[in-house]
């Protein structure tokens, strides 16, 4: 595949009519490096922020070896991909027939629970033919956590109450190899305090059932860098988290894991969008809340943008974002800083595209296509490279290039 030096070079060689998907995939490998080395525990991919069989591919050469699956589509195509690597089942809800073929065909051993009909519905599924139970299981309960400290809850959908979790817990350790417990703190937490609160509701549950617990599972939140969110170093989480990690009441042997989903793949991606009107302050693009900008449309994320033209020559301005569509949801707030003379016809980069952006395209209205090229210069900012600014100095960076 060839590979262009930056957005300027793709307009340049294509001139594009559709949005043009930028992938990195230096970016994606040295998030996998940090995580796989850094994290004082096992960090399990969560293939929902980009189920794309690159981004697997290139996190498993960069020292991830477990993934986080959600659901019987996302077990196969990891399992096509990565023979080798361990899949892990953590949606809490999941059709028998899933289990089965997850447990008996792609030999998943790890599942998720937060019912008791959950439990009974894995263990009839996992068992063999003679109808022998399987003794090979991990099976964690998801506990409901706060999302007090994130951007994005997770908080209502998932997870059995502290007060409630104690019987299932000790029916769940008749049943399992390793016992585990998981939660979510909601996506893009904001502080390593996020999961000092979770790791206490643990603690309480371990106390109130009185069971011993072999995995701890904080899950996904690890924030990424985005304009007017700029969260602490990520050293600072895995320190707090080890930190009580080891404060628990559980055995010296326990593992801890974690589930990051943003974290890892959120700088793989940017894209190319081409303003095709201006109205004001509102600029109508090709790509929208059917496309790559579902969290700019739904939640009212802002993402970082450049404008890829050299002869903008006026200050920066506000601007919203109308998407391709007819619908009029199909709107952008923002607000999005780019040149006052910006004009139909220009190209802008929208950055930090790579979780929960360009993996959820689709192709309402006949808008979904884009071409997807390799790009190596960096992304608009990041984690990992050491040069972040330090967010007390500045609230609202918008580039760091
Ligand atoms: C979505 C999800 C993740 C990843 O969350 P991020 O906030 O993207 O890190 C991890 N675990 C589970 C169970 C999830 O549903």
């Amino acid at each position: 595949m060839h590979i262009y030096p930056d957005a300027s070079a793709v307009v340049r060689d294509l001139s594009p009519d559709e949005p043009v998907i930028l992938n990195r995939p230096h970016a994606a490998a040295r998030a996998g490096r940090f995580f796989a080395q850094k994290f004082p525990g096992k960090s399990l991919y969560a293939v929902k922020a980009n189920p794309s069989p690159e981004i697997v591919q290139i996190l498993w050469d960069s020292g991830v070896t477990h993934f986080d699956v959600a659901s019987i589509a996302e077990v196969r195509m990891v399992r096509g991909v990565l023979p080798d690597a361990t899949l892990c089942f953590m949606h809490p809800v999941k059709t028998k027939r899933a289990v089965a073929e997850a447990y008996h065909t792609h030999g998943v051993k790890t599942f998720s629970l937060d019912t008791i009909e959950e439990l009974e519905k894995i263990v009839e599924a996992t068992r063999s033919q003679d109808g022998a139970q399987a003794e090979d299981l991990n099976l964690l309960v998801r506990l409901r956590v706060s999302s007090d400290y994130s951007e994005l809850s997770l908080a209502s959908k998932f997870g059995i109450d502290l007060a409630d979790a104690a019987p299932l817990l000790q029916a769940t350790r008749q049943h399992c190899d390793a016992l585990g417990i998981c939660f979510h703190v909601g996506s893009q937490a904001m502080t390593p305090f996020a999961y000092v609160q979770a790791l206490e509701r643990v603690r309480a549950a371990i106390a109130e059932a009185a069971v011993t617990v072999d995995i701890v599972d904080v899950g996904g939140g690890f924030p990424s860098s985005y304009p007017g969110m700029e969260p602490p170093p990520l050293e600072d989480y895995f320190a707090v988290i080890h930190r009580h990690f080891e404060n628990l009441p559980i055995s010296y042997s326990a593992e801890l894991w974690c589930e990051p989903g943003r974290a890892l793949c959120a700088e793989y991606s940017s894209l190319i969008v081409l303003v095709e009107k201006r109205r004001g302050d509102e600029l109508y693009i090709n790509d929208g809340a059917y496309g790559a900008l579902f969290d700019a449309a739904h939640v009212e994320w802002r993402f970082p943008v450049e404008a890829l033209e050299d002869d903008l020559t006026e200050g920066l301005m506000e601007f919203s974002f109308y998407g391709p569509t007819c619908d009029d949801a199909d709107f952008m707030k923002g607000p999005f800083m780019l040149p006052a003379d910006i004009q139909a016809g220009d190209y802008i980069e929208i950055g930090m595209l790579g979780a929960y952006g360009a993996a959820m395209k689709t192709g309402f209205n006949g808008f979904g296509a884009a071409a997807c090229v390799n790009v190596s210069n960096e992304p608009m900012a990041s984690l990992y490279r050491g040069d972040r600014v330090d967010p007390r100095e500045s609230d609202n960076v918008v580039s760091l290039r």
